[in-house]
């Protein structure tokens, strides 16, 4: 039986039991049971189910591991942590990390006016808030305003300009003064994909010309004080251990400096985010070599090497690991819509009296497969079928003969993945990549996950149930946009395997895993397909509850949020429809009812054949 890499990514979040995938946490439920109450209420369409008690677990582990590092090294600066809202800013998610973190004082990270503005409201008094990215006068200012309310806030310049502005705003404010912190430029770089965070081209950060320039100017304007944190961030997934050891030396040895050139309120190095999450389903392409204790050991143990070499204290250690904290929380449903070979299905074959001889061939295959024969009988069937193409491109056989060719042969290649599965051979594996089978799913690849479509990141993907039975079905999955970058192609390298199903007797659901970091946000309404419905459920020791139930837009909300005026477009197919010719008037009235209720319908698709 498959077990889609669970071992490799699952991180006993989920198990697998009586063929069912189920959230390995108290009464247990299965993916399947939670998706079909929730679909009870005629929802269609994707859904993302939220699993609170996995960011709980993340914000435990993060805290725990560090808090045992630092004891275990003799540490004497303490541990702080942030989540970057860029990772998740959705309400449910937000309002769950800053419950969930109360009791450690998480705080939260923005990059934008509009985080800063969710952070100010949301962080309890006394957590930290950090503030990265480019700022103007307006978002310094804010800044000064989350100081005033009684904030721990820090406000990190990635350029001198920012700090003309803090100096600029400190004399003319009046307002309580933020600390400040500095991001510094490193010559050392990351790992995986998004390591461009770091290095001497990295987008932010100041080099150390800059560096002692703003001590200098901090000194001028007597706000040295204020200059309490360092900063760096690796970019995110970082893949390596080995490139963050490199960093660490690095921002360690300019915090020492900096402490020797009176920066006596300095006591912070913030090592930004980075910690991975494990997206891949098969071995030959894990995404990281280490475990989040090695990651707390080798930041603690560093800094203190470091610290010590140098005789200087031990500096507090912030982190804006968010990827790690809610990738897990959040599970993509899509409904399977089609099966794109069911289009021919046996009960399809109209064959006539006297059938060209190579369809007679394929017949003949079709009936006397065997295990032993499977493979050879496939070849030839696939040989026959180009023949036959050829045959009809020429003209001497018709369209039905054509369709009960593919037919035919559609059928041969089914029987010998059967017939097979309990000897998979090399070649049936090879065979796969061309006869993948299509299954078409209610979901956006665009909108549900963008790193797939924008950078080729995998994520974790297994049916709901049917786990104990034998999927042999080489699956590309196709999403319902108008777009063939669409597509989750199957590799032969990272195959994924889905069962062969009569979606016109029974449902079929395909779970993405580790999409709660950054898909949500940077999901695109191509097509106008909007964020997908979503829930949460809170799992106790007998069953569960669904909370936070929002659907999905409705077709004129989505127009009206790209800025049409809803109720216009409305009256407008209204009057169109209502002017046209009807048998009769209760046909009017109904079609009329119709058109408005499938406006109010969330956009995704409801009926399919
Ligand atoms: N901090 C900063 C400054 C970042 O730019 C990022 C993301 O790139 C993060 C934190 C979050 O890092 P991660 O995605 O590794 O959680």
């Amino acid at each position: 039986m498959k077990t889609y890499g669970i071992d490799i990514w699952g991180e006993n979040n989920f198990m697998i039991d009586q063929g069912k995938i189920k959230v390995n946490y108290k009464s247990s439920p299965s993916l399947l049971e939670i998706t079909q109450q929730v679909r009870k209420t005629n929802l269609r369409g994707p859904l993302i189910l939220r699993f609170p008690h996995l960011i709980s677990k993340q914000i435990d582990a993060l805290y725990s591991n560090f808090r045992r590092a630092i004891f275990e090294n003799d540490y004497t600066g303490k541990f702080h942590a942030v989540f970057p809202l860029k990772v998740n800013q959705f309400p449910e998610a937000v309002d769950a990390i800053v419950e969930l973190g109360e009791k450690y004082s998480y705080g939260l990270e923005a990059g934008s006016k509009a985080e800063l503005a969710l952070a100010m409201a949301k962080t309890a008094i006394g957590a930290p808030i950090t503030v990265n990215g480019f700022k103007d006068e307006e978002m310094v200012t804010l800044g000064f305003m989350a100081a005033q309310m009684g904030h721990n806030i820090t406000i990190t310049i990635e350029g001198l300009g920012e700090l003309e502005w803090i100096i600029d705003v400190a004399q003319s404010c009046g307002l309580k003064v933020p600390n400040i912190g500095i991001r510094v430029r490193l010559q050392s770089e990351g790992s995986g994909i998004w390591a461009k965070s770091s290095g001497m081209s990295a987008k932010f950060g100041l080099t150390s010309t800059e560096l002692i320039e703003a001590m200098l100017m901090l000194q001028e304007n007597n706000m040295l004080e204020h200059f309490s944190m360092i900063h760096f961030h690796i970019g995110s997934q970082m893949q390596d251990i080995a490139p963050l050891k490199r960093v660490l030396r690095e921002a360690g040895n300019i915090y020492a400096e900096l402490k020797k050139m009176g920066a006596d309120n300095l006591k912070a190095i913030n090592i930004g985010g980075g910690l991975a999450v494990e997206y891949s389903q098969h071995t030959s392409t894990r995404m990281r070599n280490y475990t989040l204790e090695e990651f707390s050991n080798s930041v603690v143990f560093l800094l203190r090497e470091i610290m010590n070499a140098k005789g200087v204290a031990h500096p507090d250690i912030f982190t804006e690991s968010g990827r790690f904290i809610v990738a897990s929380h959040s599970v993509l449903i899509a409904p399977v819509l089609e099966l794109f070979s069911h289009d021919y299905q046996a009960k399809s074959l109209k064959l006539k009296e006297n059938n060209p001889p190579l369809i007679e061939e394929l017949r003949e295959l079709n009936s006397l497969l065997s295990p032993r024969t499977c493979i050879e009988y496939m070849h030839d069937a696939l040989d026959h079928m180009e023949s036959l193409l050829t045959l009809f491109n020429l003209g001497h056989i018709d369209l039905q003969d054509r369709s009960n060719a593919e037919i035919l042969v559609h059928q041969i290649i089914k029987k010998s993945l059967y017939l097979s599965q309990d000897n998979p051979m090399p070649e049936i594996e090879r065979l796969q990549v061309k006869l993948q089978e299509r299954y078409l799913i209610n979901t956006s690849i665009f909108q549900s996950i963008p790193d797939y479509w924008g950078l080729q990141q995998q994520f974790p993907i297994m049916p709901l149930d049917r786990l104990d039975i034998p999927a042999i079905r080489a699956a590309s999955l196709w999403d319902i946009t108008c777009d063939s970058d669409g597509e989750i192609r199957f590799k032969a390298e990272t195959p994924l395997y889905l069962h062969d199903i009569d979606l016109d007797e029974e449902e079929y659901f395909l779970a993405f895993f580790n999409v709660g970091a950054y898909q949500e946000t940077l999901g695109m309404n191509h097509n106008l397909f909007t964020h997908p419905s979503e829930c949460t459920i809170i799992i106790n020791d007998t069953g569960y509850e669904i909370e936070n139930f929002t659907e999905s837009d409705n077709v004129l909300n989505i127009l009206e949020d790209i800025g049409y005026d809803a109720s216009k477009l409305l009256t407008n197919l209204k009057n169109k429809l209502a002017s046209s010719d009807f048998r009769t008037e209760e046909e009017k009235s109904d079609t009329l009812q119709k058109l408005e209720m499938y406006l109010y319908q969330n956009g995704y698709l409801r009926t399919t054949r």
